[in-house]
């Protein structure tokens, strides 16, 4: 068997170097919230790959479920040969979903696919082309993904040209100084100087930035949002890809502002590790589109299907909402204790286990530290910790903990965390 080095000697030859990997530890085998590499060495994980592993890795229910469906078939593409389960997790999610309309729900393989056919969807619903995104915003790394995302580098710088039409309005993120008036006096701008209201087929935001540094969007901010858009028969699209599936302690974070999208976006932790994305939305916007214009060969694999199929069950079975609040609350607490032995943790904050820590250059200061953030991110792996940054400013760390994870490797988490403080 091979070492962690020799993979990594490996890969510098054969993965192309745009892939990119933020530690050189190979896994073997994984369970919960704990990952053993090929040496053997054991890691506490507190990035659930990005935000996958909400019911944690290799949860008995998804194993099962997974097992089972391997025993029926693997693939009969629903657009030929339909089977049974698409449609029971297409009524699940229809029920899930934050809105109070008849829904439909439509699968695909990715996140950025899912956003991709977002877009399409309202298109093809309004009969306009224009779309608006925020500054910070990730929505994923196909062409109409770049260009809706606004993090420049590592994501765009050099890929473009992008699809024409799309702008972009400042998160209203108020630990970055942009307030909620700023930013609907930004789009008011971007109406009266860019594109008439009218000409606008969608407005796509996170309610949560995952990417860009997990700042949420104020309920207020979110209700105003739903009122241009009604006001000016915009399509409203909240991507919950990453905050989605409980992690906020809501099962979609647009719920902690009682606002109702017209179109939801869904990925990562939805099917337990298997690649499944769902686009949910009210039915009245999907009718126009003609058979065979959505889907794809692989949209909606029986397999992933039927991982997806136990996470929903364990929505209720492993109380995610109660746990991801407790966990939230706990970890927050925790951190903010850090940070009075560690000038370098500025703010700490939600919401629910979508937990941040900027890393700043001292006490009380905003000037974010991206190079002590990297040397963290190594050192807690070394120790045996999997940190994942991210940020606009890159010197965020996120916890991404499974909402399953014990107390007690939390804890053991946190006191590596501590220790990697220590030596950076
Ligand atoms: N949208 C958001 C909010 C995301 O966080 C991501 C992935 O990180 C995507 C879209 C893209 O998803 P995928 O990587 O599955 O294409």
């Amino acid at each position: 068997s091979q070492t962690n080095q020799q993979w990594q000697q490996r890969r510098v030859d054969a993965v192309p170097q745009g892939v990119g990997n933020a530690l050189p530890v190979y896994i073997e085998r994984a369970k919960n919230a704990e990952l053993w590499d090929v040496e053997g060495r054991r890691y506490i994980d507190f990035a659930s790959g990005i935000a996958v592993l909400n019911t944690g890795h290799n949860h008995p229910a998804v194993i099962e479920a997974v097992k089972a469906q391997l025993d029926h078939f693997t693939h009969p593409c629903f657009q030929v040969t339909p089977y049974g389960n698409y449609i029971e997790l297409a009524e699940r999610l229809n029920k899930l979903a934050p809105i109070s309309e008849p829904c439909q729900t439509l699968f695909l393989t990715t996140g950025a696919e899912a956003v991709e056919n977002a877009i399409k969807v309202a298109r093809i619903a309004t009969g306009r082309s224009a779309v608006i995104a925020f500054r910070g915003a990730f929505h994923g790394r196909t062409l109409l993904g770049m260009a809706l995302t606004g993090k420049v580098q590592p994501y765009k710088k050099g890929y473009g040209p992008f699809p024409a039409g799309i702008y972009h309005a400042p998160y209203p993120a108020s630990y970055l100084g942009v307030s909620d008036t700023q930013a609907l006096a930004s789009l008011a701008g971007i109406f009266a100087a860019d594109v008439s209201p009218d000409e606008v087929a969608a407005i796509i935001i996170e309610p949560v930035q995952g990417e860009g540094g997990f700042y949420a969007a104020s309920p207020e901010f979110m209700k105003q949002l739903r009122a241009l858009c009604d006001k000016h028969g915009i399509v409203l699209i909240v991507d919950e890809i990453q905050s989605g599936f409980c992690r906020t302690g809501k099962t979609f974070a647009i719920e902690h502002s009682g606002v109702e999208p017209d179109l939801v976006t869904m990925a990562k932790s939805l099917a337990g590790g298997f690649p499944l994305a769902a686009l949910v939305g009210k039915k009245s916007l999907f009718d126009k589109a003609l058979p065979g214009g959505l889907g794809g060969t692989y949209a909606g694999s029986p397999v992933s299907i039927a991982a997806a199929l136990a996470v929903t069950e364990l929505i209720e079975k492993e109380r995610l909402n109660e746990r991801a609040q407790a966990q939230g609350e706990r970890l927050i607490s925790r951190l903010k204790e850090l940070a009075e032995r560690y000038d370098c943790i500025g703010d700490v904050r939600g919401p629910g286990a979508m937990v941040a820590m900027e890393l700043v250059e001292g006490r009380d200061s905003h000037r974010p530290d991206k190079t002590l953030t990297q040397r963290l991110v190594q050192e807690a792996g070394r120790q045996g910790l999997i940190l994942l940054s991210c940020g606009v400013r890159a010197n965020v760390i996120r916890f991404l903990i499974p909402l399953t994870a014990e107390k007690e490797i939390i804890d053991e988490g946190l006191n590596i965390l501590s220790s990697s403080l220590e030596m950076v």
